[in-house]
């Protein structure tokens, strides 16, 4: 049975598949993860301090669950936008993963709930799943200084995908394996946003501020989002991800609905500063972009648009006319 489910899962694109039991986390991945919330390094991210209680165990999503399957999709994108333009995250190049993942996981789970019985159930990432402590429980990678899981030959940029099911399939050996220990993301991260025990202090990392946080910057965070490399990013940041060695010399990705799409390729602040809301949602629509939404993605689009001596942009309660 298990062997059947990893065939049909990389079938489906997937570049690593393991198998946990479901059962409660354990309790210094619970204190870690609540260090990490009471520090308040989850910033404006309240859905994540909210989600900690429920987190603890898979059952918390799917009440019969008795399997974790963990899963991983490379999306790594073989070419990155010119250096002219601004960053936008190679997650975001191709098509939104969530639809895509799940496009790809329900007609699997059908199959099997067809031929095991059971319930199944696929999560993308909004689940409340401690998702890389799965991914290293069902031993399908290793985990980075930076945060990530690291998956041997296709490297740290992969989504993780689970699904749950109430069958029980023989565990995979969980890893303890971790990345070279180089040094080189927390070097090369310009706002010093990696902790010492790999998180990430979300109020100084160009992700949230870009993606994640809604309204304004305030205090350090407007600080940060006004140096270069702040002034660099439209959407996320992969540096830590760009500088490590187990990101070179891989494949790229051969799911093609993550391939880089033209449109984002060329996409530049301009563009962006110059779109109404319904341009918005027609440029972005099943692009993960629209996680930012139109105020957030405004507002990086003129925090880059906008250096000494530029004083034609508008500001967004200009251009929206008041509105948001
Ligand atoms: S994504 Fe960028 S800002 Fe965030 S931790 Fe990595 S290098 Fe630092
Ligand atoms: S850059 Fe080096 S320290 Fe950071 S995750 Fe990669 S191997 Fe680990």
């Amino acid at each position: 049975m298990k062997e059947s489910i990893r065939k049909t899962i990389l079938e489906a694109g997937a570049c690593a598949v393991g198998f946990a039991k479901a059962e409660e986390i354990e309790a210094q991945a619970i204190a870690v993860y609540h260090k990490w919330i009471s520090d308040r390094h989850h910033a404006g991210m309240d859905y994540l301090a909210r989600h900690a209680v429920l987190k603890v165990h898979p059952r918390n999503v799917l009440e019969s669950a008795a399997s974790v399957i963990s899963i991983a999709f490379s999306y790594s994108p073989g070419t990155l936008r010119p250096p002219a333009l601004p960053v936008i995250s190679c997650y975001a190049y191709g098509e939104d993963y969530h639809e895509v993942i799940r496009r790809k996981l329900t007609p699997v789970i059908t199959t099997f709930r067809e031929r095991f019985g059971g319930d199944w159930k696929v999560c993308v990432d909004t689940a409340p799943l401690a998702e890389r402590y799965w991914a290293m429980k069902c031993g399908i990678g290793r985990l980075g200084k930076n945060g990530s899981v690291i998956i041997d030959g296709y490297g740290s940029m992969c989504f993780l995908a689970e699904i749950l099911t109430s069958c029980s399939i023989t565990p995979d050996m969980p890893s303890e394996k971790v990345c070279d220990m180089c040094g080189a993301c927390v070097s090369a991260c310009p706002t010093n946003a990696l902790n010492n025990d790999g998180t990430i202090n979300s109020s100084r990392c160009l992700n949230y501020l870009t993606i994640e946080h809604r309204g304004e910057w305030t205090g350090e965070m407007t600080e940060t989002m006004h140096t270069e490399v702040g002034k660099n990013c439209l959407y996320g940041c992969d540096i830590c991800q760009t500088v490590c060695p187990h990101n070179h010399n891989i494949q790229p990705t051969g799911i093609t609905e993550f391939f880089p799409s033209e449109k984002i390729m060329k996409l530049d602040a301009a563009a962006v500063a110059d779109m109404t809301h319904e341009e918005f949602s027609a440029f972005f629509k099943g692009s993960a972009i629209k996680r930012a939404k139109y105020d957030g993605l405004l507002r990086n689009a003129l925090n880059i648009l906008r250096r000494p001596g530029n004083t034609d942009i508008l500001l967004p309660i200009e251009k929206t006319g008041g509105g948001t």
